[in-house]
């Protein structure tokens, strides 16, 4: 199925993100947590590509188990590093395998790269209008609530935003964000600007201490004094960190839905108990709400 379908009419969906594996030998465990995810119910399951466009067949693996378990796969693509050719290749075996949804992304630019030549794709609009001449798939892309780090200001970001939509991105996941208020801030800009395609909020449940640090560095998020105190009262006591960080992200969740936004898209980690209990704390609102 299309993720445009499932996203249309602005009923609540709540999808989950997963990762494949660095090594081949750990492919079935990574399959294995597909399995349990999907008794959770997600209104999709996303599956992540590899920095700098590494393991690629990993992703269309995991992309086939999500579809086997009875959940609307999406796969992402990233393009930075790849050239047109393997973008081709990975794109036609996602068409042959029936996979209708990518997330089109650039990918980051890894330290010290230089685009060797226009077979290269430099942003992830040259993505999005490769992947709609290869076939007819639902293409979504990735958005920024507080501005991606490279860019030189909000309204720049959102220009370049508008862009990727007008190209063909039929919804945007937004980067993980902690405080509601910068996301429903960037929801009305972009509707100010007339992005007018489903926003699907990122959220990331915090289960313990070491992942706030990277989350933070990766995603240039800010971290309200709410979520600060939890770390410093819980960040010792990995049972008490993983149980607030899981009511933190419901709530958070809880408070995105009050105020209007019904799509959600939860980064796992890999973590299906966690997914889960996130799924249960809103099992009426969302089985009211479908
Ligand atoms: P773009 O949309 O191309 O934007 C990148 C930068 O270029 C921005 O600053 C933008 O404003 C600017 N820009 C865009 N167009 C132009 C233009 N015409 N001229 C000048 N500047 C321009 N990474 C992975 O490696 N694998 C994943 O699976 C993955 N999944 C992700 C999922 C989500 C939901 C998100 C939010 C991010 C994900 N990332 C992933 C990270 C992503 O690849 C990086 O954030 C990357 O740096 C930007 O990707 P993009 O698609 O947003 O790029």
């Amino acid at each position: 199925m299309k993720i445009s379908e499932i996203l249309k009419n602005n009923k609540v969906t709540v999808s989950f993100e997963v990762f494949p594996p660095k090594q081949w030998d750990k492919i079935e465990w990574a399959k294995q947590t597909v399995r349990e995810m999907s008794k959770s119910k997600p209104s999709f399951m996303s599956v992540t590509y590899g920095a700098a466009g590494t393991r690629s067949g990993f992703t269309q693996e995991i992309a086939n188990e999500i579809k086997d378990s009875g959940i609307t796969p999406l796969s992402h693509l990233t393009c930075i590093t790849s050239t047109r050719n393997k973008i081709d290749e990975v794109v036609l075996e996602l068409k042959k395998n029936g996979i209708e949804n990518i997330l089109a992304l650039r990918g980051d630019i890894p330290e010290g790269f230089v685009f060797p030549d226009e077979q290269y794709f430099r942003y992830a609009y040259e993505l999005i209008n490769e992947i709609k001449a290869l076939g007819d798939f639902c293409i979504g892309a990735a958005c920024y609530p507080e501005v991606h780090p490279e860019s030189k200001s909000k309204k720049e970001d959102i220009e370049h935003l508008k862009y990727k939509v007008e190209c063909g991105a039929e919804f945007l996941t937004s980067q993980m964000f902690f405080d509601n208020d910068k996301f429903l801030e960037f929801k009305e800009l972009c509707e100010i600007k007339d992005i007018n395609v489903p926003i699907i909020a990122g959220i990331m449940p915090i289960t313990n201490a070491n992942q706030i640090k990277r989350s933070i560095e990766l995603s240039n998020s800010s971290v309200p004094k709410k979520f600060f105190k939890i770390m410093e009262r819980f960040g010792d006591d990995p049972k008490s960190m993983k149980q607030a960080g899981i009511v933190y992200a419901t709530e958070q969740i809880i408070d995105l839905m009050a105020n209007g936004v019904n799509n959600i898209h939860i980064y796992t980690m890999n973590k299906p108990e966690v997914a889960a209990h996130i799924m249960n704390g809103l099992s009426d609102i969302i089985s009211n709400n479908e």
